[in-house]
């Protein structure tokens, strides 16, 4: 594997290359990692917290430098891209604003009286790990709740991004996380396994695809480390007989191509009852097939490229696989030239020996099913391996509260797409991952909670 490059993926162009840091300087960065711990553990909370409200007004100050950042090195449209800052600034925020509640003592009713008291405390150096398709998002929310906590932080960020790793790098130092507490690193996989071994490193968190997360796990695994996965999806769209059919193909739009459908929590499967398939599907196709495909710097585009020229081919070729078995592929025709363009469409007829039956399908590309009745709807949601997100689109909430708990998945969203926000914890089951980030759950995956008893 080569350097940390940006490429952008508009137009291929090579901008900017950093290259893999040697051993010596791993190991000088955990000695540093390791002993900014030992003093942020002991800085007061109100230090700690001030510094994540610092870091959400800086973002906010540096939103237009920050998002053309993402629209340069992975294509996300500036204003999605604008809008991922925003998220970006509203994690730091709540952190800053909640920690202290959700680091207050729990008193515990003991049998046979007495104290009983769960204290919250760091555990020391946490790696993480992050993909491209949200370079801010994924960090701040691994991170946010983490320096709240009193752990330092190795950074890792996937290689085409590396200029928005140390635009957040900076951010957080600016803001007055101390250095040592939070280091880029641009390291490789086999430095990420020695990391996650290595006595000053307590845990890791990962999110990315599933075979990353399961060779991270692995090694966290034999090491005892504690661990977050958040690995990939193929979320249910669930309509029902009664939905509200304008509503949800509207939702059912922006749950495929936001990010240029590039997200774990993307709508992927489009799971219709018969009764409305037809008005459905044929409606969907024809507002995926008019969508503003092109430049990501021009405000009206709302699908950029993929992230890069290798993400295009390969979602061709899941998309080839499935027309050449027998699939109708309903699409706009393929913008030509340069880039790692894909224009969103649409995918009937897809059965289970096709892979993009299986598979994720990491772009604009949906796949749509008819299916008898809602509880049909859940059993195909659920043949699935992944277990993140899923929609259910009806009038009847009671029924679809009763078809959420069926859901295999860590989140359900009813009548709206899966979405995320700093106070909802988000995370999967299944081929999914492991743990929760976000919420007064993302502070708990890597703390000590510690039981101080007096009988
Ligand atoms: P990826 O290839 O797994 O990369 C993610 C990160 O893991 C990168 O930093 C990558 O480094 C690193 N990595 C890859 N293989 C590794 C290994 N064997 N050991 C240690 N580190 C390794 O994923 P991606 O293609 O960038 O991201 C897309 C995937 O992420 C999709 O499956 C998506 O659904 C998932 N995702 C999940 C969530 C969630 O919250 N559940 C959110 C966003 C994305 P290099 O860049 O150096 O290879």
């Amino acid at each position: 594997m080569g350097a940390y490059a940006t490429i952008n993926p508009a137009t291929g162009e090579a901008l900017a290359e950093f290259p893999v840091i040697s051993d010596r300087e791993v190991d000088a960065i955990l000695d540093r990692a390791h002993t900014a711990y030992l003093s942020w553990r002991e800085t007061p909370l109100a230090q700690r917290t001030a510094a994540l409200a610092r870091a959400a007004q800086l973002s906010t100050e540096r939103i237009d430098e920050l998002a053309k950042l993402l629209t340069l090195e992975m294509g996300k449209p500036l204003m999605q891209a604008q809008g991922e800052v925003m998220l970006v600034a509203s994690i730091f925020k709540y952190y800053a604003e909640n920690a202290e509640k959700f680091l207050a003592d729990e008193v515990l009713d003991a049998v046979g009286g007495g104290e009983a008291v769960v204290r919250t405390e760091p555990i020391g150096v946490i790696l993480g790990v992050m993909p491209w398709n949200f370079p801010y998002y994924q960090v701040a929310r691994f991170a946010a709740p983490n320096l709240a906590l009193g752990n330092t932080i190795v950074l890792k960020h996937a290689r085409n991004c590396p200029q928005s790793a140390l635009a957040m790098e900076k951010l957080l130092h600016d803001a007055g996380i101390p250095k040592d507490a939070y280091i880029n690193a641009f390291i490789d996989s086999r430095q990420v396994a020695e990391i996650i071994a290595d006595p000053r490193v307590q845990g890791v968190s990962l999110t990315g695809s599933e075979k990353a997360g399961s060779a991270v796990g692995e090694v966290a695994g034999r090491h005892m480390k504690r661990y977050v996965l958040e690995l990939g999806g193929s979320d249910p769209f669930i309509v029902l007989e009664d939905a509200d059919v304008d509503g949800a193909v509207k939702e059912a739009v922006m749950g495929r191509v936001m990010n240029a459908g590039q997200a774990c929590t993307a709508s992927k499967r489009f799971i219709v009852v018969d009764s409305v398939y037809d008005e459905f599907t044929q409606k969907f196709i024809g507002a995926m097939t008019q969508i503003p495909t092109g430049d990501p710097t021009d405000p009206a585009t709302m699908v950029g490229p993929l992230s890069s020229a290798q993400a295009a081919k390969d979602l061709g070729e899941l998309v080839k696989d499935a027309v050449d078995k027998g699939a109708e592929l309903h699409s706009a025709p393929q913008p030509d030239g340069g880039g790692a363009y894909y224009a969103p469409a649409v995918l009937t007829g897809v059965t289970s020996e096709m892979r993009a039956f299986s598979e994720e399908l990491f772009g604009p590309v949906a796949t749509v099913f008819r299916v008898p009745s809602p509880q049909a709807a859940v059993e195909l949601a659920n043949s699935s391996p992944f277990g993140l997100g899923g929609s259910i689109f009806t009038k009847n909430l009671d029924l679809a509260r009763e078809l959420a708990g069926d859901l295999e998945t860590g989140m359900v969203w009813i009548n709206a797409v899966t979405g995320s926000s700093a106070e909802l914890p988000f995370g999967g089951v299944k081929r999914s991952g492991v743990g929760r980030e976000l919420g007064k759950y993302g502070m708990s995956e890597f703390a000590n909670k510690k039981l101080v008893r007096v009988p």
